[in-house]
């Protein structure tokens, strides 16, 4: 972090600027020159207060130079981060798809999709048990039950499943389980976080939909910091003036974020766009915009859909996707 000390300022003040950095165990440099004078912090700035600072009467300016997320950031840990999965692997040039519907609603439509989109391409199945919705009113999801069922669907199909935690005291439910998801509206639900940090299962990790990068970063951090290397970005659109789509789906955020991170990052097309005729160009945008894999809502009758049928795509539109999606993979560099 770097200061830029007010031209008047009393030395008095600079000496308890000095002492008070001290206390917090950082050391610091001082640059005057002939119109500014400058302080630069040396040590483990990420628990310093930067607004604390700034709002000191001997700081004109005050500028982080390094990033406060240690374990999450690129600069530390240069080389990609892959996780796997049941023996699927996730970045570092490792692609996969995964696909299903929005909710599990019973064990003949779990089953019946998960059949349909592995013989389409999907390497890990996807199904909502415990569903965060808008309303009260909605459908909550089958919780324990549909866990039980996607269980069935992954012992009849052998996908590993991914499903949404909403609650820590659930996590012991979600032990067969092999990706837990944090959905957008839990990405800074610091006590989730902190417990998923402390479990050795990999963390599917949704932006928040008025979260920066940043935001996003930090809440990864938290989950490493308990131990939990184990976490994949997933971009699922932000919210922002425009109305056309359900969200705004940010593919800057993928190339970005593979600079900021080591982690891998996955799109969600489903969710960024809210309508099924939108998922099969943006699932090749964010393929060919370097994403390390995508996130699908699939139904085998999507208006009937208990959630979200608008933006799933049919079993065969999900085989085209897969399909097309697959062509481009070689181009940048990745594989199935
Ligand atoms: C979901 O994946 O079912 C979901 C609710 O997504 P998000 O948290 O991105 O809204
Ligand atoms: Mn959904």
């Amino acid at each position: 972090m770097v200061l830029v000390l007010k031209p008047d300022h009393d030395p008095k003040q600079l000496e308890n600027l000095t002492a008070w950095l001290k206390s917090l165990g950082l050391d610091t440099h001082l640059s005057v020159g002939r119109y500014q004078t400058i302080l630069g912090l040396v040590g483990d700035t990420s628990l310093v207060d930067i607004d604390m600072i700034k709002n000191m009467d001997i700081v004109e300016t005050a500028t982080r130079i390094s990033e406060p997320y240690k374990n999450a950031n690129r600069k530390f840990h240069p080389d990609d981060t892959i996780v796997e999965v049941a023996g699927n692997k996730i970045g570092g040039g490792h692609f996969q798809i995964i696909a299903g519907p929005c909710s599990v609603e019973s064990e003949e439509q779990i089953c019946t999709i998960a059949e349909q989109v592995k013989a389409a391409g999907a390497t890990l199945l996807r199904g909502g048990a415990f569903k965060p919705r808008t309303s009260p009113y909605s459908f909550q999801g089958l919780r324990e039950e549909g866990l039980r069922l996607l269980l069935k669907a992954k012992e009849r199909t052998g996908l590993p499943i991914v499903t949404e935690i909403m609650e820590a005291s659930h996590i012991p439910l979600f032990k067969d389980v092999d990706i837990l998801q944090v959905g957008a509206r839990n990405m800074q639900n610091f006590e989730l976080l902190k417990e998923l940090g402390t479990i050795d299962k990999p963390i599917l990790l949704k932006r928040g939909l008025a979260n920066t990068l940043q935001e996003l970063l930090m809440s990864a951090e938290y989950i490493m910091a308990g131990g939990n290397e184990k976490v994949i970005l997933c971009e699922r659109g932000i919210r922002t003036f425009e109305t056309a789509t359900r969200n705004t789906l940010d593919l800057g955020s993928i190339p970005v974020l593979h600079e900021m991170t080591h982690l891998p990052v996955i799109v969600d097309p489903s969710h960024s766009t809210g309508f099924s005729r939108l998922v099969p160009p943006m699932s090749m945008a964010a393929a060919a915009a370097g994403a390390d894999g995508l996130i699908i809502e699939v139904h085998n009758d999507p208006k009937h859909a208990l959630c979200d049928g608008a933006q799933s795509l049919t079993p065969e539109q999900f085989a085209e996707v897969s399909s097309n999606v697959q062509k481009i993979l070689p181009i940048v560099g990745k594989t199935m």
